[in-house]
């Protein structure tokens, strides 16, 4: 097990006002303690950095963080320690691919002359470029977006858009590759940002899951339907498609229980642990008939016994956001704001969910502060940006994170202007970069399973 470890980064010459922070944790992940009261983040260019805990070797090229103004709290973004999920998020390790360094003077250029061109190559692009902007995207990208929605909301958007050559998609990793699947043949999908991945996506490996599905053969457990989360790599949905398994979203997934369970007996579901218990227990499926299965111990931590009696095992793996929000907050709120309503989503812990009034994917969370009167108060548990927006859109009511340490998804954050720049200007000279590309043969194992998700009523 890798304890958290503590980095100084090196400061690169010529940008804004740089001051020194300890990066506590991965450095992939947006982690500042600072002694400044307060400071507004940014993403630098990447960075080359000594991981101590490794034998001081150079591990990866990662995005940095600068703090360049005080406005907010210091951030932390991994779960609570006593959640157990801590040191579980470096044992996995975070971020599928590299993105290439692209030139500092992106992020030298002024903000209102960088989007100037942003504007300008989207104009020059026309019809033949869409922009796509998932909800946890910050204002500055959101601004440019065409379509703004959830991942697979967003995925079914870019397939639709049959006349677009080209769908830039800020989001992360596994939903260009989504949007590819979905996609037809002439449709170009980029990632402004390789390392834009999904640290709960990284937590199931494809050959780990492989590896717990031959354990469960080998010890006879029949009637095993696998059930992968929207939020995974498309290798894990073409193991679901080759192996009788479907693919949920957070809207769907009591749905989806039951297509599973009209087929087999059990459920296997990856990669977040707490989406498919808080599911299973909508469906009134006992706790002790659910196991969690940890790839890092034989059998998953579990006798032979216990994985034969289960009904539905549980990949331990989690969003490093949702993790954050805890029962102590929504009694917080509570007091601070009587009569406040709580709404969550569904990737919160079991009794984060439970403690709440309300629970549903991002949308479903969407819907229901737009459609409360006016004068109601929220209380949220979903990621920063989103609420933010929320709390501006409508001022009428009034609207809060549950978590008071302000918490952006690290990896989402990891799309910047500076690189939709650089894709869009590639773009328009005739060069595609960084497109997400999903190989013919996983893309059709997975499109078998999304297939069957949307045949679920
Ligand atoms: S919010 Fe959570 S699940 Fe969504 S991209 Fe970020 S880490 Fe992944």
């Amino acid at each position: 097990m890798h304890l958290p470890f503590a980095q100084h980064r090196v400061e690169p010459e010529g940008l804004a006002t740089p001051r020194r922070v300890t990066v506590i944790g991965d450095p992939g992940q947006m982690v500042v303690k600072s002694t400044q009261r307060s400071a507004t983040l940014w993403d630098a260019p990447t960075q080359t950095f000594n991981d101590s805990t490794r034998g001081g070797a150079v591990v990866a090229d990662k995005p940095t963080l600068w703090l360049v103004e005080p406005q907010l709290e210091p951030a932390s973004c991994v779960p609570e320690e006593g959640t157990g999920a801590y040191a579980q998020l470096h044992d996995y390790g975070v971020g599928p691919m590299r993105q290439a360094t692209i030139p500092r003077e992106y992020f030298k250029m002024p903000a209102e002359e960088r989007d100037a061109r942003i504007w300008e190559l989207k104009a020059q692009l026309g019809s033949r470029l869409t922009i796509l902007g998932h909800h946890y995207q910050r204002d500055e990208v959101i601004q440019f977006a065409d379509f703004q929605g959830d991942s697979y909301g967003l995925s079914k958007q870019a397939a639709e858009q049959t006349d677009a050559e080209f769908t830039l998609f800020c989001g992360v990793h596994f939903m260009a590759e989504s949007a590819d699947i979905l996609g037809s043949p002439n449709q170009h999908v980029i990632l402004p940002n390789l390392e834009a991945g999904c640290s709960m996506a990284d937590m199931a490996k494809a050959e780990d899951v492989e590896a717990a599905w031959a354990e469960l053969e080998r010890l006879g457990i029949t009637g095993v339907i696998p059930i992968t989360y929207m939020n995974s790599a498309a290798s894990l949905k073409a193991f679901c498609g080759r192996n009788g398994g479907i693919v949920c979203t957070s809207s769907n997934a009591t749905r989806v229980y039951d297509w599973a369970f009209e087929r087999g007996e059990r459920v296997f579901f990856f990669p977040d642990e707490h989406l498919g218990r808080n599911t299973a227990v909508r469906k009134d499926i006992p706790l002790d008939a659910m196991v969690v299965w940890d790839p890092f111990l034989p059998l998953g931590g579990n006798t032979e016994d216990e994985l034969k009696a289960a009904k539905v095992i549980l990949w331990k793996g989690y969003c490093s956001v949702h993790a954050r929000f805890s029962v102590e907050q929504i009694e917080q709120a509570r007091m601070t704001h009587p009569g406040v309503n709580v709404v969550v989503h569904p990737e919160c812990r079991m009794e984060v969910v439970q403690a709440a009034d309300f629970d549903g994917s991002t949308e479903f969370i969407i819907d229901i502060i737009r459609k409360a009167p006016s004068v109601t108060t929220w209380g949220v548990g979903t990621e920063i940006n989103l609420v933010r927006r929320l709390q501006s859109q409508m001022p009428d009511k009034t609207i809060f994170c549950l978590d008071p340490v302000i918490c952006p998804c690290s990896t989402m954050y990891r799309i910047h202007p500076a690189y939709m720049l650089w894709a869009m200007e590639h773009l328009a000279a005739g060069t595609i970069v960084n497109e997400i590309s999903v190989d013919p043969v996983t893309a059709h194992a997975a499109k078998i399973s999304l297939d069957r998700m949307l045949s679920v009523p």
